[in-house]
């Protein structure tokens, strides 16, 4: 539950993050803009119509000075030097032999052409030799601030589609995770007890099963023990079904806090609890015999220190020191015969039977070598 609302924080935050870079993006890119129009469109303070016209007339005058017989290299010569000049710029154009359109400012298109500022034509006596141009430099800087519009444009759109992309693929994981997550929760809650979480009765029994059939593969024992809560109805109806759920939460992690991580720990009803003891490391124990007498050894000892540890535990219900204790029955199995689950369940069962019977908060043990039950406390 934490993690998801961490997730949807961290989504509100990545969220909230494009936006802010978004509009500093475009207030960056009008900025810039700004700065584009500044320099390149609004003129510079010298910058006066008039005198480019002067100019441009004082430089076809020149023209006509310096080019008194037009060849290209004098044309070219005249451009290049008049090429110099702040905001303006200079070209000719002229029909070649076979009729074609030239200009002498290589790479010039036509509508560079048609964009000239001032246009003179150059005649020498009636021949029609060209045409001089002179260009405002201005124009060609709006030209080039319309690209750059265009260019800002194109940048826009593919930035917030970028971002889309970003933000559904993000959406997308966190979705799916968050299916993932649901999807272990209910995987969880499925072999989980809701009130102990231990491990239900269902979860047990497919394991249960598992783990005889691997014992007798293997010959390796395995221990059942049974546990329930003596007189339970009676504390129900003394202290209320919340205490006694209390009750049962306290027995359920005394339990589990003492057995070893191997072990599988079972809500298997009401009030009833199983621990399945999986024989690990006995592997110093010569035979079969051996390792089962190791195992049922331990598996006592666990379930007396279960059984003293329940006794001691007192609740604080109603203001009053309440206690409660628990019976239980063992069974070991060899891992040698033929055996089915049901009848271990049967064993365990019918020995905690007996330690309610003989009063309560006792242990009893089934020998399976003897089939008799032995009372251990
Ligand atoms: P015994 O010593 O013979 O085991 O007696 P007992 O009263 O414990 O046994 P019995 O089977 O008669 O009663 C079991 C009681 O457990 C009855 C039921 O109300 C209680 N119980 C079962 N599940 C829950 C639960 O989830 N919460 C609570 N508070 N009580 C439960
Ligand atoms: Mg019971
Ligand atoms: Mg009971």
């Amino acid at each position: 539950m934490k993690l998801s609302i961490f997730k949807t924080r961290f989504i509100v935050y990545l969220i909230s993050l494009s936006v802010i870079s978004w509009f500093l993006f475009n207030f960056l890119l009008n900025r810039q803009s700004l700065i584009m129009h500044k320099y390149f469109i609004e003129k510079p303070t010298s910058y006066n119509l008039e005198r480019a016209e002067r100019l441009a007339s004082s430089i076809y005058q020149s023209f006509k000075k310096e080019v008194p017989v037009p060849s290209l290299e004098n044309i070219q010569n005249f451009i290049d030097k008049y090429n110099d000049i702040p905001f303006l710029n200079v070209n000719f154009i002229y029909q070649d032999d076979k009729g074609l359109m030239r200009s002498v400012v290589e790479d010039v298109k036509e509508i560079d052409i048609l964009s000239a500022e001032y246009v003179y034509p150059v005649k020498y006596g009636d021949r029609e030799m060209g045409t001089l141009l002179v260009y405002d430099i201005n124009k060609e800087y709006k030209r080039g601030l319309a690209e750059y519009n265009h260019m800002i444009t194109v940048t826009r759109i593919f930035f917030t589609i970028l971002l889309f992309l970003l933000l559904s693929v993000l959406l997308f994981r966190e979705y799916s995770s968050l299916i993932e997550h649901k999807k272990r929760i209910a995987e969880y809650q499925a072999v989980h007890d809701g009130l102990t979480g231990l491990y239900t009765q269902k979860y047990f029994k497919e394991h249960l099963e598992k783990e005889v059939a691997r014992s007798q593969r293997y010959k390796r024992p395995l221990s059942l023990i049974m546990c329930d809560i003596d007189y339970f109805k009676g504390f129900n109806d003394l202290y209320g079904h919340l205490a006694g759920d209390k009750v049962l939460q306290t027995v359920a992690r005394i339990i589990a806090d003492n057995v070893r991580a191997s072990d599988i720990v079972v809500r298997y009803g009401g009030e009833e609890f199983a621990v399945l003891l999986i024989e690990t490391g006995f592997e110093d124990a010569k035979n079969i015999a051996m390792r089962l007498k190791k195992l049922t050894n331990q598996a006592l000892e666990i379930a007396d220190r279960i059984k003293e540890k329940v006794e001691q535990t007192q609740l604080d219900i109603e203001h009053k020191k309440v206690g409660v204790t628990i019976s239980m029955g063992l069974s070991s199995y060899k891992g040698d015969a033929e055996y089915k689950a049901e009848h271990f369940i049967g064993e365990a069962d019918h020995a905690l039977y007996e330690s309610k019977n003989s009063g309560r908060n006792k242990i009893t043990l089934f020998d399976p070598e003897t089939k008799k039950f032995i009372k251990y406390s």
